[in-house]
């Protein structure tokens, strides 16, 4: 296994169109990595940069140390998964994951055990001799999976392998690429437009805009410390709430308000903030940080309160979420299935101040977490 370096990389296609630019990202062995963000910011164009499918424009590409540019993607040691797994119709699974073995042209005891050996991790040993028609969506994309994985290559590349699969189908193969990645001990760059699956999957996730990468962090950290409005909108779902606010100060303390709220900022999160005093910043708080009345815990008294009208009710099962209005802005929140707050009701939220973000409303940029 190996692990990847991308240097300055950029893409611009021949008609003028920067696809990526500068790209940069160390990848180490074994890692999980993630591209994710919105349809055309770039993602497959990168991974197809790793691949080989696509020319680099500009920046250098290393694969374990070796700069790769203009070497062949057969010779780059590395296997690609589609979306669109293409298995050959005509071939048995056992046939279909020999393929890129034969056309190496690999001994025939060499592809038998390698083979045999994909199949065994997969869980396809009893399907070797079904033809891709006698199988399920899952089954042929493990086959797909198998493929790649017989040919033991350096670095595994998949792009939305799971987005053609129905959504039951989908979470399982979700748990199965995360205990593969574990078994094989393989590097994985994996392109994904939907964050749930990059938080579960990836061991660091990159976020793309518009062909640049907005931040690389873990899954926590994405979701604790987004550096932009951009990737706190992008991760975490539902979305993070955003309320105009301006910030000021009473009793010593540093203040946010939005129409008549106002919310007092913790210490811990003021310093950065007095430098806007009297400026219109965002505020941003996920909706799991938005407490209705009735969840607070018992023997608590809400302080900073704010009035809200719930426009929308949602049960989710356990969960509900709730979507209303404040004087200057609107807010989502999750409450409890058995809290009794249904469309129309007017309540009372407070936010719990440690964890509001704070952006610059010009730069988009985090100011405080
Ligand atoms: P993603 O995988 O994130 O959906 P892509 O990497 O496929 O995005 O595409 C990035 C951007 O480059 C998109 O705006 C897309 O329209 C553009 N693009 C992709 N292929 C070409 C091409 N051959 N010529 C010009 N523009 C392209």
């Amino acid at each position: 296994m190996a692990g990847l370096s991308l240097e300055h990389i950029g893409k611009t296609y021949p008609n003028g169109y920067e696809g990526v630019k500068d790209f940069n990202l160390e990848i180490a062995d074994k890692e999980f990595i993630i591209f994710v963000g919105p349809s055309g910011c770039g993602k497959s164009t990168t991974l197809r940069m790793v691949a080989g499918l696509e020319d680099i424009t500009s920046g250098t590409l290393k694969i374990d140390g070796r700069v790769v540019n203009d070497v062949e993607p057969k010779d780059r040691d590395i296997a690609m998964v589609f979306q669109n797994y293409a298995l050959y119709p005509h071939m048995t699974v056992y046939e279909n994951m020999a393929f890129p073995m034969r056309l190496r042209k690999a001994p025939q005891e060499e592809i038998d055990k390698m083979v045999h050996e994909a199949a065994r991790i997969l869980d396809l040993e009893k399907l070797l001799d079904r033809k891709p028609s006698a199988l399920s969506g899952g089954q042929r994309q493990r086959v797909a999976m198998g493929r790649a994985i017989a040919r033991q290559p350096k670095v595994f590349l998949m792009d939305e392998p799971l987005s053609n699969l129905d959504a039951k189908l989908r979470v399982q193969m979700r748990a199965e690429i995360s205990k593969l990645h574990d078994r094989l001990g393989a590097t994985i760059i994996y392109v994904t437009h939907d964050q749930t699956e990059a938080m579960t999957l990836g061991t660091r996730i990159v976020v793309m805009k518009d062909g640049v990468m907005q931040q690389v962090d873990t899954p926590a950290k994405l979701y604790a410390e987004p550096c932009n409005l951009f990737v706190a909108g992008f991760i975490g779902s539902p979305q993070m709430n955003f309320i105009d606010a301006t910030v000021g100060e009473a009793a010593g303390k540093v203040t946010l308000t939005f129409g008549k709220n106002t919310i007092t900022v913790p210490d811990s999160k003021a310093a950065a903030l007095k430098a806007y005093k009297g400026k219109v910043v965002v505020l941003g708080i996920r909706p799991e940080d938005v407490i209705e009345e009735h969840e607070y815990a018992e023997g608590k008294t809400l302080t900073e309160t704010i009035d809200a009208n719930v426009t929308v009710y949602e049960l989710l099962g356990s969960e509900a979420m709730i979507y209303g209005d404040v004087d200057g802005g609107s807010i989502s929140a999750h409450i409890s299935a058995t809290n009794p707050v249904r469309t129309g009701s007017r309540i009372k939220v407070a936010f719990d101040a440690d964890k509001i973000h704070v952006f610059d409303k010009q730069t988009e940029l985090a100011i405080v977490h």
